[in-house]
């Protein structure tokens, strides 16, 4: 049958663009033979067009998509059987630390928070597991997010690989047109296309990406078990957002460098931490283990993270910023801030915040694809404003304590 120009699915009317077969279900000519689509939480055409067009994207054998990312994870993290232990980061995203404290142990399954960029540690954690016979699986994130922090993707594989344990990345963060996990040595990919993905903060979705085909035919059985494949409208979308990915992240991917080397130079900011940064403890790492395809500046991630040494500060200049919405997740095409401790991880205990140094007053920025320049001044302002009001708050908190103590 003609394939109206997308390939994989079949369409008499040659549509330039991915139809939508917003349907549940599929007609059966012959009631004793399955046709090639009969239900559509187990399949449908524009998801194929969809799963078609991500394995083109990471290079990669097979890829599944699901309703959420949290989906995806909970579903590669599935890989690991009753007994087993999967040994992850100290930031990590905060529904997947929620999933794997508060769901795993229920399912019999153990998680350990280790410092990843230990690497003895790891191997100490993952041999204990291989010792007493127990399937484990290391979940990598890298950037880590909000403190962006840069894994060696490559060795950490390499040395879960040499003890039996399955390496699963969250990549979301970089997205398969920047960082390839499979290629640096996991065996499952996974991706909340929530964010850059599908790009436009409008679709909530998760993806799985494998080489292996007993790995991809145990997630696609869980998932269709489970229901969670990702609905034919939501593809729809999902496919046209993946029509800009590189110019979205290329624009994305400027405005974040530019932001950092704002914010490293300004006198009200302590610390600032974005990959791209010559002066970020991974630099290098970060620039071995990704790709330039959406431009040199993709490289370093959107996201930026930064503190001020207080929170109050820190609170006020993400109020006072007019062209960054407050809101958790990134990737879109508008600008986020948020505070973190406050807002996406704040599902994670304070003293565990704490200790994994996830500091209150820490801001994480994610720029949309906006002008540059318009970004630059609304965060020049909005320090202006905020270092103004603390002062005014300061003086005002200083003369109410001075009439008290003459009253
Ligand atoms: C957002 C996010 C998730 C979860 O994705 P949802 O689509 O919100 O379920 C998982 N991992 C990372 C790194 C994320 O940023």
């Amino acid at each position: 049958m003609a394939s109206g120009g997308h390939g994989c699915v079949s369409d008499p009317y040659e549509a330039s663009v991915v139809p939508l077969w917003q349907t549940s279900t599929f007609c059966f000519e012959d009631p004793t033979h399955a046709p090639e689509y009969d239900y559509t939480r187990s399949g449908n055409p524009t998801r194929t067009a969809l799963e078609h067009q991500l394995v083109a994207l990471e290079g990669c054998r097979g890829s599944l998509s699901f309703v959420t990312g949290m989906a995806a994870v909970s579903t590669a993290v599935g890989l690991v059987p009753a007994g087993g232990l999967v040994v992850a980061g100290l930031d990590i995203y905060g529904g997947t630390s929620r999933y794997l404290d508060r769901v795993l142990p229920e399912l019999g399954v153990e998680s350990a928070n280790v410092d990843l960029s230990d690497a003895a540690a790891v191997a100490a954690a993952l041999d204990g597991a291989r010792a007493a016979g127990r399937p484990a699986m290391l979940l990598l994130e890298s950037p880590t997010n909000p403190r962006l922090d840069v894994l060696d993707l490559r060795s950490l594989a390499a040395l879960a690989k040499a003890r039996g344990a399955l390496v699963a990345v969250d990549g979301s963060v970089m997205t398969p047109a920047v960082q390839r996990p499979l290629e640096l040595g996991a065996d499952v990919a996974i991706y909340s296309a929530t964010k850059h993905l599908s790009g436009h903060s409008d679709v909530t979705a998760g993806v799985l990406s494998a080489n292996d085909d007993e790995i991809l035919r145990k997630l696609a059985f869980r998932r269709n078990a489970q229901g969670t494949a990702l609905p034919p409208f939501e593809c729809w979308l999902f496919l046209r957002g993946l029509k800009t990915l590189e110019l979205r992240l290329a624009r994305a991917g400027d405005n974040a460098d530019a932001i950092a080397r704002l914010l490293d130079a300004h006198p009200l900011v302590r610390s600032v931490r974005y990959p791209g940064l010559e002066s970020h403890p991974n630099h290098d790492v970060q620039m071995a283990q990704t790709l330039a395809l959406a431009g040199e500046k993709t490289r370093g991630g959107t996201l930026v993270s930064f503190t001020t040494g207080d929170v109050r500060l820190s609170r006020a200049v993400v109020m006072a910023l007019e062209r960054f919405s407050c809101a958790v997740s990134f990737g879109g095409t508008g600008s986020y801030a948020s505070l973190p401790c406050y807002m996406s991880h704040a599902s994670i205990p304070k003293e565990i915040r704490e200790a994994r140094g996830l500091p209150d007053d820490l801001v994480r920025i994610s720029p949309g694809i906006e002008n540059t320049q318009d970004l630059l001044d609304d965060l020049t302002r909005a320090f202006d404003i905020a270092a103004k009001q603390i002062q005014e708050e300061d003086e005002k908190a200083k003369e109410a304590e001075k009439q008290q103590r003459v009253a």
